[in-house]
């Protein structure tokens, strides 16, 4: 098959994905066609193929890809034919060899970054940003618990929130993870079963808690999680790996110490293309910096696609995970 695309064919298990030829035609206006050279692999592609965040079928598959603008509709300004960028917000499909984008979506990527990084960086490292500068506004002093630490967007905020001298407890589902975290810049990292974990970052804060838990763990962690927090605490509930978090009643949390919440998603804090620059702008800061450093954990050829979502949902994976088209 020469150009294609993967889609989920029906909602289920890795094995719904299915390729599909794809032709060219004329380019819509205001999108620019982008021939993909590295695609990030993120859960939420596990949620579209299964369908916990459901899309017509047959669903194309990914989110986020880095590649060079092949061709432009009418209106696209500010884009070259030949200029590298990547895209991560908006738009579903990117397990494709090409696909259109809103040029307003595409993001122009410096020449210190390659496109394979870019591709593990860009959806996690927005996300990030928002996370930590949008939601948490956590300052050098305060302290945080970050789970699944070790993986995509772990080991970001890891490294990120350590480097604006938070101090940070890590959680990650294996001895070997957790070392990997440390390596990050972690205070402690921890490495015991979530029912385990509030007792264990208690001990760790002086009986306080921490004042920031970030936790895309979902339906597992969620009361560990909430009983990390200290008096006024701030819960930010990015994700589901292990599964939704079941309802929640406001009073879990009074109960706990008049705690915050939110649920945040990352469309939410780069609607405005200024606020997409301006978060680009402090992720790819960051990396420069040696803030934050881009680790390709997995990388493998498209057509691998199932076998990679396979490991994702085992926790088999540490870092971003790429496909190759
Ligand atoms: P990760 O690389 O972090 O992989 C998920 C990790 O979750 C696993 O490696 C594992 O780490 C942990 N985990 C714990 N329990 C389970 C379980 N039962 N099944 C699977 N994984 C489990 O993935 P990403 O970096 O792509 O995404 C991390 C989270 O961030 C996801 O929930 C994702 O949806 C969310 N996200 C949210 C965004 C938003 O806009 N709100 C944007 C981007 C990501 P360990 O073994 O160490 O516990």
């Amino acid at each position: 098959m020469s150009d294609y695309r993967l889609v989920a064919r029906e909602h289920g298990g890795p094995e719904v994905i299915i390729a599909e030829p794809i032709v060219a035609g004329p380019v819509a206006d205001g999108m620019a066609r982008i021939r993909h050279t590295a695609i990030g692999v993120n859960f939420i592609d596990t949620y579209h193929r299964t369908g916990l965040y459901p899309l017509p079928l047959p669903a194309p598959l990914g989110v986020e890809a880095a590649g060079v603008v092949e061709e432009l509709g009418h209106g696209v300004e500010g884009l070259r034919i030949g200029q590298r960028v990547g895209y991560a917000v908006g738009q579903t499909g990117s397990y494709a060899s090409w696909q259109d984008v809103p040029a307003a979506r595409l993001i122009a990527i410096p020449d210190s970054i390659s496109d394979q990084e870019a591709a593990a960086i860009l959806l996690k490292g927005l996300t990030a940003e928002t996370l930590i500068f949008g939601c948490a506004r956590i300052a050098a002093g305060q302290s945080a618990l970050v789970l699944a630490a070790a993986g995509g967007m772990g080991r970001i905020l890891v490294q990120w929130l350590a480097a604006l001298g938070v101090r940070v407890i890590a959680h990650a589902g294996s001895p070997a993870k957790a070392a990997i975290a440390t390596g990050l810049g972690a205070d402690i990292a921890l490495h015991c079963p979530f029912d385990e974990l509030a007792p264990a970052v208690r001990k760790a804060t002086d009986g306080h808690g921490v004042d920031v838990v970030f936790d895309g763990v979902g339906a597992a962690s969620w009361t560990a999680s909430l009983d990390s927090l200290r008096r006024r605490g701030l819960m930010i509930s990015f994700g589901n790996a292990s599964g939704p978090v079941p309802p929640v009643s406001p009073l879990e949390l009074t109960g706990r110490g008049s705690l915050f919440l939110t649920r945040p998603r990352l469309f939410d804090y780069v609607f405005e293309r200024a606020e997409l620059e301006a978060s680009a702008a402090r992720l790819f800061a960051a990396v420069e910096a040696g803030k934050v450093t881009i680790e390709i954990g997995l990388k493998r050829p498209l057509g691998e696609a199932a076998e990679v979502h396979r490991l994702l949902e085992a926790r088999q994976t540490t870092g971003s995970v790429v496909l190759i088209p």
